[in-house]
């Protein structure tokens, strides 16, 4: 039997597509719209029979979709295009919609005939994908300033001047704070992603010099380097350049990094943090004498929730670096590990300088 005879007679294809939940259009191979499905014309707030006819770019504007179009178009339907990762946010009939875009040839008998564009509504997974954001950043938030206190109250009962403890009582108070600070850690991670993934990070740029951003970053840590009597030293040239930054964000990165190099580094180690310029960028760097990170994961790191096997990740979540990168990558860095296993890490990242200054 020919093909043809087993498809739907042209009135009724054009019913079936009338009567899809999702928004439909058709062009033909040139890219002209030769069919808007209600749908379609809503979300799009289009005149249908104005519309048709006429190339597509002339009836919506949307970048990725015309960018989609002329590809396939120009392949001939050779060509078959990913989805568009954007998610289209319309307001219809008073209310936010998110709608998913797909763009895909048409092909007949090998040959291309236009193009289908499918807009399928995404609103209620972008609504539970926000909610699940909100409650963690909810969360987080409400927990840190508890911990906070809990974590300050062990630290001065440690200290001694509210009585004298016993051995037992001090060994049972400073696992209460190492746990203590490893939740505060959690949660502030948590914290940062939700708030990452909340929109694009945003950023208040300043200028600032490294050198107070390196003591900025190691202040919160100097009680644990003091208790695992590693050294730390910094090698920072005079003559560097600011940095134009966030430096909230960029205090935070070094803080994770000499924190994890505290972390993975035995007791009586050595950790140094240098930086230096060149081409337009500061190369800040910090190399502990620690455990060392297998090749293997030199680039899994830097992915959520990665955490190198066998290296007693102490409480961590395998969230810092991620965050870190984040940063980095809004800054128009890069970050990376150079790391030997057994005889230390090497981790560097690149920050742009306050061009006003050179
Ligand atoms: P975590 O909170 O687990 O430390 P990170 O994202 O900061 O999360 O680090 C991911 C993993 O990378 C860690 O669990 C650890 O295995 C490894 N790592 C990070 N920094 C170092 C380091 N300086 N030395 C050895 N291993 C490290």
């Amino acid at each position: 039997m020919h093909r043809s005879k087993r498809q739907l007679p042209v009135i009724h294809a054009a019913a079936v597509l009338q009567s899809l939940p999702e928004g439909t259009i058709v062009t033909d191979a040139n890219a002209t719209v030769q069919f808007i499905n209600n749908r379609a014309a809503d979300i799009f707030a289009i005149d249908i029979s104005s519309a048709i006819g006429k190339p597509f770019r002339e009836v919506i504007s949307h970048q990725e979709i015309n960018k989609t179009i002329r590809g396939i178009v120009a392949s001939g339907g050779e060509w078959c295009p990913p989805g568009i990762p954007e998610t289209l946010n319309v307001t219809l009939n008073g209310q936010e919609q998110y709608f998913k875009i797909e763009v895909s040839p048409m092909i007949e008998e090998e040959r291309l005939v236009g193009t289908v564009i499918l807009l399928t509504d995404v609103t209620h997974y972008e609504r539970a994908d926000r909610l699940k954001t909100q409650f963690v950043a909810t969360i987080s938030h409400e927990f840190r300033n508890p911990l906070t206190s809990i974590v300050m109250a062990v630290e001065l009962l440690l200290d001694g001047r509210q009585g004298e403890l016993t051995q037992d009582g001090q060994a049972l108070l400073q696992a209460i704070r190492d746990d203590g600070q490893r939740l505060a850690q959690l949660v502030n991670n948590l914290l940062k992603i939700a708030r990452l993934d909340e929109v694009e990070i945003r950023m208040e740029m300043e200028s600032v010099s490294v050198a107070e951003m390196v003591d900025m970053a190691i202040e919160p840590l100097k009680f644990q380097l003091k208790e695992k009597q590693i050294t730390l030293s910094k090698k920072i040239p005079d003559s560097l350049p600011e940095v134009y930054v966030d430096a909230t964000k960029a205090t935070w990165i070094l803080t994770n990094l000499v924190g994890n190099a505290i972390r993975y580094t035995p007791k009586g180690g050595e950790i140094i943090v240098s930086a230096l310029h060149s081409n337009m960028k500061i190369y800040i760097t910090v190399t502990d004498t620690g455990l060392g990170i297998p090749v293997r994961y030199h680039e899994k790191i830097f992915e959520r929730y990665t955490q190198v096997k066998g290296n007693g990740t102490a409480g961590g979540a395998g969230l810092g670096l991620a965050i870190a990168k984040e940063i980095v990558e809004a800054h128009g860095g890069r970050i990376w590990v150079e790391s030997e296993e057994k005889k230390g890490s090497c981790f560097t990242f690149t920050l742009p300088v306050n061009e006003k200054e050179v």
